[in-house]
């Protein structure tokens, strides 16, 4: 049996954003038993320890990253494409969703009352580690600084009936992200969505069948917009997309990261005079 320092030595190292009970923000280093190793600066920003370390339950998890934008891409999975009515596109279609958009795990995905179909979308997300134009697949491979766990929530009814999908992909928690970020990822990783406790998932898929890769993914979008650090790509969600309800609690896993879980609650708009 490895003793606890050959287990912290095999398991990848996982970054993450915190907030203490008075209010401070950090990055850091998750340790073993839950501590926190604060970070100076972000990880990519070259961030190095300090000698604060935080014991559990003195800090709640963000997100692991504060984005400027998050650029996310529509079916990037044959099956999933399938079962949308539609093939793949031959050129990566993107959108983008606020950062007002993101939610860390463990926190309520709010159910909006605009809408009557809210779905889970399973997906890994992209950590940009610097400033990212008009690169080359090549070039963006070194660009991708980590990576994480994301849930594209949509709100299915309403990308239908809006020719723009911003407001479908736009409500406020519908981008849960993290718990934290690993800097290596096997490219034929599974990534699976669970539904509340039922042992099977409602998606699995391997990494390596997304039809654009990340480093292509990444490249395509630098020749449009500029990324910078800290910023997130969303690579799309495989088949097996559904609606949650109110009550429901999602859980997306992927190999060699861990899981992100969210629970559904209704959010009411607040009542006119
Ligand atoms: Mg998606």
């Amino acid at each position: 049996m490895l003793s606890e320092q050959g287990i912290s030595k095999v398991m990848a190292q996982r970054y993450v954003r915190i907030k203490t009970t008075k209010g401070q923000t950090y990055y850091g280093l998750l340790q073993l038993r839950r501590s926190v190793q604060v970070l100076d600066a972000p990880p990519w920003l070259q961030g190095q320890p300090t000698d604060l370390e935080l014991e559990p339950g003195s800090y709640q998890l963000l997100a692991p990253c504060a984005p400027t934008k998050i650029v996310a891409v529509g079916k990037n999975y044959i099956e999933h494409a399938v079962e949308m009515g539609t093939t793949v596109p031959e050129e990566p279609l993107l959108f983008l969703k606020p950062p007002t958009s993101v939610t860390a795990a463990d926190r309520e995905i709010h159910y909006p009352p605009q809408s009557q179909r809210v779905d889970y979308e399973g997906e890994l997300a992209l950590v940009i580690g610097e400033h990212c134009m008009d690169s080359t697949p090549a070039q963006a491979q070194g660009k991708i600084w980590g990576y994480t766990i994301a849930n594209d929530v949509t709100a299915r009814d309403l990308q239908k009936k809006d020719s723009q999908w911003t407001r479908a992909k736009g409500f406020n928690t519908f981008c849960p992200l993290g718990p934290w970020i690993v800097r290596e990822l096997s490219a034929g990783a599974r990534l699976q969505t669970f539904l509340n406790d039922a042992p099977e998932p409602v998606q699995s898929a391997l990494l390596n069948q997304m039809a654009f890769s990340p480093e292509f993914l990444v490249s395509y979008i630098s020749q449009v917009m500029t990324l910078l650090p800290g910023d997130v790509i969303l690579t799309g969600t495989p088949k097996g997309v559904g609606p949650m309800q109110i009550g429901d609690r999602v859980r997306v896993e992927i190999e060699g990261i861990g899981h992100l879980e969210n629970k559904v609650v209704a959010r009411s708009l607040p009542v006119s005079p």
